[in-house]
């Protein structure tokens, strides 16, 4: 007898566990993938917010500069329109002509301060962003640094599982393929939501008062489930509360009935 048709002959729920048992490999596998790829993803996108991080302090002290230069431009204009008005105070040829030359040039001197202070802070704005600059350059080298390691990581889990899942995926198509349609899609969906644990043994808690619970959950299991269970290993039960596709093991089988 061949080895595939020994397994075609066992039942039904032996054939999932024996499909658990390749599927969970091969999830473990794809598993470490998996968090290197999401690992990296994390990298990449904090490098990106740190990207738009530099564009936007680059941005703020680009207008900041732009203001400053509109303000010195003004003061420039201030300075000219004073000396000239120096000079025409110079050529007053009375008092009220003299009075009004020197209150335009104190408003103005008024105006000039103004602008001073107005650059100061503005200046004050630069530095600050200048040093919020170094900073996200920093942690930009960092992340790049960080991103590149996750890089090479990924590429080396890809390559370490490569063979050995190409191997594993053989055996779980073997697996599944003696596996009647509606039990191994009963069997997939369950295995995705949660993580390949598919299935879930029943253990024995108390014999004499024929108490049973699911070994995923720990949740009590209906003598009618269990039943079913012991009629034939062509049944598929599943938990009533975590959805596990629940299976007897040979010893608790011959313990609940050791006739059989
Ligand atoms: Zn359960």
């Amino acid at each position: 007898m061949t080895n595939s048709a020994r397994i075609a002959q066992m039942p039904l729920i032996e054939n999932l566990l024996a499909l658990y048992s390749v599927d969970k490999q091969v999830r473990g596998l794809t598993s470490r993938v998996e968090s290197a790829k999401i690992y990296l993803n994390v990298q990449k996108r904090q490098l990106d917010e740190i990207k738009l991080e530099r564009v936007e302090n680059s941005q703020q002290r680009m207008q900041h500069q732009s203001h400053i230069a509109t303000i010195e431009t003004e003061s420039g204009s201030i300075d000219d329109r004073v000396n000239h008005l120096r000079e025409e105070l110079n050529k007053a040829v009375n008092d009220k002509q003299y009075s009004a030359v020197l209150a335009e040039i104190n408003t103005l001197k008024g105006q000039r301060q103004a602008f001073e202070d107005e650059e100061l802070t503005e200046m004050a704005a630069v530095d600050i962003l200048e040093d919020s600059a170094k900073n996200i350059k920093t942690r930009k080298a960092e992340r790049q640094t960080l991103l590149n390691a996750a890089t090479v990581e990924l590429k080396t889990r890809e390559t370490e599982i490569a063979d050995q899942l190409v191997e594993l995926e053989v055996q779980r198509e073997a697996a599944a393929s003696i596996i009647p349609e509606e039990a191994l899609s009963t069997f997939d969906s369950i295995a995705d939501d949660y993580e390949g644990e598919a299935m879930a043994s029943v253990d024995v808690d108390d014999l004499k008062r024929r108490e049973y619970s699911c070994n995923s959950c720990s949740l009590r299991i209906s003598l009618d489930a269990l039943t079913t269970l012991l009629g034939s290993s062509e049944n598929i039960v599943i938990c009533g509360s975590c959805d596990r596709i629940l299976y007897l093991k040979e010893d608790t089988r011959q313990a609940i009935c050791p006739s059989k």
